[in-house]
């Protein structure tokens, strides 16, 4: 929380900005209201939960009789996290049954699906679980050397093809290792080129199918860069719709993060939030909290 913090804190944040106008004035005026909304409109919010939030904010103050910042504070918080939704069940499906459980990663290219892959493996490695990497990204050689990195850094097994392999013959061959060494969890990472998006469906259908031979797909995690706001949830919004998202990571999240996004990203694609990346080394992936993450805002 203190790392979430610190690094939230460093990002010049439109939402957080928006919501320390509200919390810094003597009291609450009409003034302060349009200030605030004006302030989230420029965030990466979204109008309707700014909206949203503003006129439960109001209506709430008006029911309480009070224009005091305290309790706008509070009333503010509890609103937010109603907005991030604490409901969702954010647990990854990684359970080993007969087989390995298999996770696919996929996203934009330069998102952060082979970090994500890196400290994810590191997550389940120090949870006991035994991993295997599989690198389907074989346009490039240097995504395969990079996952490979990762691999060798946490300790794990990676599997790769020859530069242009079909990446979904390295998929499968990657969780016929996984199940072969009895691996707890097999994580996938994709390419991420978007020039059309029949070769992407057809990408990613193919990789899961082939798969899913062997193993079940348990979970597909998509990657958000939360430091490109609308253009990356338009992005993102072209991979749910040819593969099944079950879960976003956020990445980025430090620097310059737009907080924000969060809430407009499991509206649109309908599927939580599981994980948040906060920087570049292997133990910079967390699980993502919402009460955590408004209060990070708020701080
Ligand atoms: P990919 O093309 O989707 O596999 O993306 P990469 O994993 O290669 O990441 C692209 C760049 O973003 C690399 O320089 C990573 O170090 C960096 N990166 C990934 N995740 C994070 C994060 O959470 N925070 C920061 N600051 N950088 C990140």
């Amino acid at each position: 929380l203190v790392r979430l913090r610190r690094r939230l804190a460093g990002s010049n944040n439109a939402l957080s900005r928006g919501l320390l106008t509200l919390l810094s004035r003597d009291r609450i005026d009409e003034e302060t209201w349009e200030d605030f909304e004006d302030t989230l409109l420029t965030s990466d919010l979204g109008v309707k939960p700014t909206m949203e939030l503003v006129e439960a904010l109001r209506d709430r103050l008006r029911v309480e009789g009070t224009a005091d910042p305290t309790a706008a504070r509070t009333a503010l918080r509890e609103e937010l996290i109603k907005l991030v939704d604490p409901t969702l069940d954010r647990s990854l499906a990684i359970d080993r049954t007969e087989v390995p459980a298999v996770v696919m990663v996929v996203g934009v290219n330069g998102t952060g699906k082979t970090t994500t892959v890196g400290k994810l493996a590191r997550v389940l490695v120090a949870e006991d679980k035994d991993v295997v990497l599989g690198a389907a990204d074989t346009f490039r050689a240097a995504a395969a050397d990079q996952l490979e990195t990762w691999g060798s850094r946490v300790g794990v097994p990676t599997v790769r093809g020859a530069e242009g392999a079909d990446p979904a013959s390295v998929a499968f061959e990657a969780v016929k290792v996984g199940i072969e060494g009895e691996a707890d969890v097999v994580l996938i990472d994709t390419a991420g080129r978007l020039h059309t998006k029949t070769g992407l469906m057809d990408e990613l259908g193919k990789i899961k199918r082939v798969i899913e031979r062997q193993a079940p797909v348990t979970e597909v995690l998509l990657l958000l860069d939360a430091t490109t706001g609308q253009n990356g949830l338009t992005q993102a919004r072209i991979f749910a719709e040819v593969v099944d998202v079950t879960g976003v990571v956020l990445s980025k999240l430090d620097g310059s993060a737009k907080g924000g996004i969060v809430i407009q990203v499991q509206r649109e694609l309908g599927v939580p939030v599981k994980l948040v990346g906060l920087g570049e080394g292997v133990d910079d992936l967390a699980p993502f909290e919402p009460e955590e993450f408004v209060d990070a805002l708020l701080t």
